[in-house]
């Protein structure tokens, strides 16, 4: 543990509290993984922690939370509780605090989300979920159906620790999973976007199959239209073709797109309009039919968007239709184009409105058509992109 957390166990036990690292940090500690954050549970309530450290931030109180801040980092202090409902997946709509560890650690997900460790304790496992992460497994604590029930966000954690992990579903957990996946309509668009971005950019996204298999993708997607030409083998596709990438989020939600046959399905994610641009953009051109010169080059790193271009490349070499040789001397050529320092847009042509002006071009209608036949002709021929050229261009256009 690092030396805050220790200090922060400390100070509460000092002052004749309980308190432990809990969930995440315990799990990803015993995985030999660096965990991302340290929460700690403690039998305190929220006032008495408060009361026993210089900084701290009310961040959930009404959740028992509350961060206490040690050199400019934030650990979540929770008191031990039992949940009531669910509201939005993540807090419980009214809890009740209590004295008793094995309560607290009954409310968690799943059994490997459940362990405690303090030094002065060890390891406190209530359900075996030392073998549950011994023999990579996700299972929930008590009747899968039941908290699955009390909240449904836990069903797509459940796959998605199981492709962050590389583990398998319990069987019982797994039948409640594909039971009770049409109660996800419940859950936020938000939260299951999160679920979803966490699987697709974990080491093992092959596992968005078991969204179909489950059920759960019919069931996240259920208010998008179809799209009507999707193939019978289509999400084995997908999940090969995840397995072969980088963790890029565009990439990989860019492939999810062109084979999940529902339109407008990063909308329905509540998605930012930058990622909704970027793999609109690359499913768009998802078949064109690339070719090696760089003129049509040129026009089509135009309509798709020199900043992006590289990335949809790289998500056409996954897609994987375009041949060999052809995709090799396109991606030589754009390299060019780059290092040359091609004009790609109108701001780059070597003439602008005042030097148009100053030849004898009228603004408004007639200068937008001039500049745009001057655009087109640089993008037909690089070199044409020169003061004395353009300008001698623009005497013939008028
Ligand atoms: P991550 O690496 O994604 O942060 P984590 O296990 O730390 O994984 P968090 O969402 O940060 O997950 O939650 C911290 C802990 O709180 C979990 O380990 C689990 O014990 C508990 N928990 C979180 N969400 C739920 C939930 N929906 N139902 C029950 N317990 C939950
Ligand atoms: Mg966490």
């Amino acid at each position: 543990m690092p030396t805050d957390v220790k200090t922060i166990i400390s100070i509460l036990e000092e002052h004749g509290y309980e308190a432990y690292a809990v969930g995440g940090c315990v799990r990803d500690s015993l995985l030999g993984k660096e965990p991302k954050d340290w929460d700690i549970t403690t039998s305190a309530k929220p006032e008495q922690v408060k009361e026993l450290f210089h900084k701290t931030l009310d961040t959930g109180i009404q959740h028992g939370t509350v961060t206490v801040m040690m050199h400019h980092v934030g650990y979540e202090v929770t008191t031990y509780r039992i949940d009531g409902k669910y509201e939005d997946g993540r807090h419980p709509k009214e809890v009740i605090f209590t004295p008793s560890l094995e309560e607290d650690l009954k409310r968690r997900d799943f059994t490997i989300n459940a362990m405690a460790y303090s030094d002065r304790t060890g390891i406190v496992d209530k359900f075996h979920g030392m073998e549950d992460l011994q023999t990579k497994v996700i299972r929930c604590v008590g009747i899968a159906t039941e908290r699955f029930l009390e909240d449904a966000l836990r069903i797509l954690r459940a796959v998605r620790f199981s492709a962050q992990l590389g583990f398998q579903i319990d069987q019982e957990t797994m039948v409640a999973v594909t039971e009770l996946a049409p109660t996800l309509k419940k859950i936020s668009r938000e939260r299951i976007q999160t679920e979803l971005d966490k699987l697709l950019l974990s080491p093992h996204p092959d596992r968005v199959i078991m969204l179909e298999k489950t059920g759960l993708l019919q069931e996240i997607f259920a208010d998008c239209e179809k799209e009507e030409n999707s193939a019978g083998n289509a999400m084995e596709e997908l999940a090969e073709k995840l397995g072969k990438t980088e963790p890029d989020h565009y990439l990989r939600w860019s492939l999810f797109l062109s084979y999940v046959p529902y339109r407008r399905l990063l909308k329905s994610l509540k998605f930012d309009n930058k990622t909704i641009h970027i793999c609109e953009k690359y499913k768009a051109f998802q078949a064109e039919q690339l070719q090696k010169d760089k003129p049509y080059l040129r026009r089509l790193i135009v309509k798709i968007g020199k900043d992006i271009f590289e990335g949809y490349l790289r998500y056409r070499e996954i897609l994987g239709n375009v041949d060999t040789e052809t995709f090799l001397e396109v991606q030589q050529n754009w390299k060019e184009i780059v290092e040359n320092g091609d004009c790609l847009s109108i701001r780059e042509l070597a003439v602008n409105g005042k030097d148009l002006k100053e030849a004898g071009v009228e603004s408004g209608v007639r200068m937008g058509e001039i500049l745009n036949a001057l655009f087109d002709m640089v993008l037909e021929d690089a070199s044409a992109n020169r003061r004395e050229t353009l300008l001698e261009e623009v005497k013939k256009l008028l």
